[in-house]
């Protein structure tokens, strides 16, 4: 069954002129587009109310639960302009079970598969001309999120919640070339453990990495690199991007799942490494192991993977005391940018879609 949307214009969207202007160099998470999605859900009704309206503030009651207690879940994805002039997104049904899964630890109600992609459908199709050319890797961001919407101060599951889809247009992650990030190891701060909430995507965890990425920051790093709440000796994951480390025997070693962020990115590149005909290890990585390999040279290449960045080059890491440097100097190594580039093949049409990732629109 399929949801009944309404559909209310906007009565002043942006004009051609100044969407061509921000198009032109749209920069990351500034500018929306001229509508978004939203839909209700209540015990008694279940999900209601499906729309798209014009693009604007929420009104909402100092009370309002999200406000307080953070019962929130997201997801990041992206729809890319085809060769022929079509659009089209990335595994769309890999986002909807994964905001599923988040919905069930967060105690959402689930919001069933073809709902979420249906409601991503519309609003691109709503807002088709917001996507941007591809040249230059730019793409039409979505940012689907569910809040809990009951205004009520008591701790227990909102028994109203809002599922919204909003849009925006993005450029090129890498403006000026693809550059290696530099990481910071933070030892005092960690971004998730046994039985909490790493596996999910919902904005507490990116509350809890500001700190650690502002102690990157001031130590000159781009990123913090997050390791195990047991031990504090297993590599979990960055901010917001999951880890690779490729080896000189042509394996390739990820950390596994359970406490960190299961990306879509991460198991896309799983598939196409093997595809390449590389053996992926989905297993625990100590610290050591990397300091000792990029040491040793047996550590080829790391690169880190996520919607955003798509894969980017990991140079040095530095923690409290010490500096590990980059396996690959100033450039991504060979199998980073060749994963890189076939995935960004496949994502605008200009390679085959072997696995049937692409989900087309319209
Ligand atoms: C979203 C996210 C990722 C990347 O997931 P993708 O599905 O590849 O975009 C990695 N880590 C965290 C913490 C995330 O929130």
């Amino acid at each position: 069954m399929s949801m009944e949307i309404s559909t209310t214009l906007s009565e002043q969207p942006v004009d051609d002129t100044r969407l061509a202007e921000i198009l032109e160099n749209p920069g990351f998470g500034t500018h929306f587009t001229d509508h978004m999605f939203l839909v209700e859900w209540t015990p008694e009704k279940g999900w209601h109310d499906a729309r798209i309206t014009p693009y604007g503030p929420l009104s909402m009651d100092p009370a309002t639960a999200v406000l307080h207690y953070a019962q929130e879940t997201f997801e990041g994805m992206k729809a890319y302009r085809q060769p022929d002039g079509s659009v089209a997104t990335f595994r769309p049904e890999a986002n909807a079970q994964r905001m599923v899964r988040s919905s069930a630890r967060l105690a959402f109600p689930e919001l069933p598969v073809e709902d979420f992609v249906q409601a991503v459908d519309a609003l691109v199709e709503a807002d088709e001309r917001w996507v941007p050319e591809a040249a230059g890797e730019k793409s039409l961001y979505l940012r689907p999120f569910m809040i809990a919407t009951e205004v009520f101060l008591g701790v227990r599951p909102s028994q109203h919640v809002t599922f919204l889809v909003i849009a925006s247009p993005a450029g090129a992650y890498f403006k000026g070339g693809i550059k290696p990030v530099s990481l910071w190891l933070t030892e005092e701060y960690t971004r998730a453990g046994r039985g909490g909430m790493g596996a999910a995507k919902t904005g507490g965890n990116y509350a809890s990495s500001l700190v650690a990425q502002q102690e990157a920051s001031a130590h000159g790093c781009d990123q913090v690199v997050f390791l195990d709440g047991q031990e504090g000796k297993f590599i979990e994951e960055l901010g917001g991007m999951n880890m690779y480390f490729v080896y000189g025997d042509g394996r390739i070693v990820t950390p596994e799942t359970g406490t960190i962020l299961e990306g879509i990115t991460r198991s896309s590149v799983i598939e196409i490494a093997e595809g390449l005909g590389h053996k992926v290890e989905e297993r625990k990585i100590s610290i050591d192991e990397w300091r000792d390999g990029v040491a040793s040279g047996e550590i080829t290449e790391i690169f880190a993977c996520g919607t955003a960045a798509v894969i980017t080059p990991v140079g040095s890491l530095k923690w409290d005391g010490g500096e590990a440097p980059s396996p690959t100097a100033d450039a991504g190594g060979e199998l980073t940018m060749k994963i890189r580039q076939a995935l960004v093949d496949i994502q605008y049409g200009r390679a085959e879609d072997a696995h049937g990732w692409m989900h087309r629109i319209g």
